[in-house]
C-alpha cells in the first residue's frame, strides 16, 4: 500500500481587536489569498516545512500592512525593534532574534541564528552585528517606519497606553499585527515562524514572546508546530506555543484542545490572543480569545481559506 503524503499550512496575522468592514480588509484577504496559493505551490512540491514557513512570513514582513518588518509599531521612543523567530521540528533547532532595527528580514536572521547552531537568541546591537556580519541586507530603520505608525504612537502616547496592534483605537484599528506561519511537509516534518515588531509604545528594550522559543514559536515532529499573537508578557509566562505541545506529549490531548488549553493559560496571566497550530496528520487548530485573528489555512486536500472573525 502506497503512504499517503498530505502537506499543511496555517498563516496568522494577529489577534485583537479586529473590526469589520474595514478599507484595509480586502487588502489583507488578497495578500494571504496569495500567500496561501505559494505556499501550497511550495509544498506541493516538495519544499521542507521550515523553508515555507520562512518564505511565508518574508512575505508578511515585507507588507505593511502587518506588525512586522516595514509597517512595524513604534517603540515609546518612536524606534522600531523588531522580533523573530524560527523552529524545525525535526530536530528542535531554533533560532531567535529581539530588538533588531535595520533589518528588513529579521526572521531570515533567526534563520541563520538557527542554523550556524551556536546560539538560540541574539538582541539588539549583538543581533544586529551578527546580521551585517552575515551579509544580511540592511536598511535605515526610518525605511521601516509608516505614516500610520507615527499617528498611533502619537495617540497612544497621548492615552499613555502599551497596545497590542490590533487593539489601537478604532481611527488606527484596520486589522494590521503580529504574522506568524506553521506547516507540515510531505515528509511529515513541521516547522514554525514568527515575527513582530512588538507592542504599540512599549518601552525600549522590550522582548516579547514572538521571539522566544516556547512563548510565541514552537515545533516537534512528535508534538506539533505553532505561532502565536497576543500579549507577550502574558505569552511568556504561560509557555503558550510550548504549552501545546506538552498538553498533546504529556496530557494526550488533541491539537486542538491542547491549543485551547494554552490560550486559558495565558489569560490566567492576564493576555489575550490566539495561536495557530498544525499535527504531524495534517490537522490545524487556531484559536483565539480576543475579538478577531487573521488566519488562513490550506492543505493537500483543502482550497485556501481565510478568515477574521468567527464567521468569516
Ligand atoms: N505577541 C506580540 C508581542 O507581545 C504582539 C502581537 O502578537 O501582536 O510582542
Amino acid at each position: 500500500m502506497t503512504e499517503r503524503r498530505h502537506f499543511a499550512l496555517a498563516l496568522h496575522g494577529g489577534a485583537g481587536n479586529i473590526r469589520r468592514g474595514t478599507a484595509r480588509e480586502p487588502a489583507i484577504r488578497k495578500e494571504f489569498q496569495a500567500c496561501l496559493e505559494e505556499g501550497r505551490s511550495r509544498l506541493s512540491a516538495g519544499e521542507e516545512s521550515v523553508d515555507v514557513v520562512e518564505a511565508m512570513v518574508r512575505r508578511l514582513e515585507a507588507h505593511p500592512l502587518f506588525n512586522a518588518g516595514r509597517g512595524a509599531v513604534l517603540t515609546s521612543t518612536g524606534g522600531v525593534e523588531l522580533d523573530a523567530s524560527i523552529m524545525d521540528g525535526r530536530n528542535r533547532a531554533a533560532g531567535g532574534v529581539a530588538c533588531l532595527a535595520s533589518v528588513l528580514h529579521p526572521i531570515s536572521v533567526a534563520r541563520r541564528v538557527m542554523d550556524r547552531g551556536e546560539h538560540v537568541l541574539l538582541v539588539g546591537e549583538g543581533a544586529a552585528a551578527f546580521a551585517r556580519q552575515q551579509g544580511f541586507e540592511t536598511v535605515p530603520a526610518e525605511s521601516l517606519v509608516t505614516a500610520q505608525r507615527r499617528r498611533q504612537l502619537d495617540r497612544a502616547r497621548t492615552q499613555s497606553r502599551i497596545r497590542l496592534d490590533h487593539d489601537a483605537s478604532t481611527q488606527d484599528d484596520d486589522g494590521r499585527g503580529t504574522v506568524g506561519a506553521v506547516a507540515l511537509d510531505l515528509d511529515g516534518h513541521l516547522a514554525a515562524a514568527t515575527s513582530t515588531g512588538g507592542l504599540i509604545n512599549q518601552l525600549p528594550g522590550r522582548v516579547g514572546d514572538s521571539a522566544v522559543i516556547g512563548a510565541g514559536t514552537w515545533a516537534d515532529d512528535a508534538t506539533c508546530a505553532v505561532s502565536a499573537t497576543g500579549h507577550g508578557e502574558a505569552f511568556i509566562r504561560a509557555a503558550v506555543a510550548h504549552e501545546v505541545d506538552a498538553g498533546m506529549r504529556l496530557a494526550s490531548l488533541d491539537l486542538e484542545s491542547a491549543a485551547r488549553r494554552a490560550l486559558e493559560r495565558a489569560e490566567a496571566c492576564g493576555g489575550r490572543g490566539g495561536l495557530i497550530a498544525v499535527d504531524g496528520s495534517g490537522r490545524i487548530a487556531m484559536p483565539w480569545t480576543t475579538a478577531g485573528m487573521i488566519r488562513g489555512r490550506v492543505s493537500a486536500n483543502q482550497e485556501p481559506r481565510i478568515s477574521l472573525f468567527d464567521n468569516g
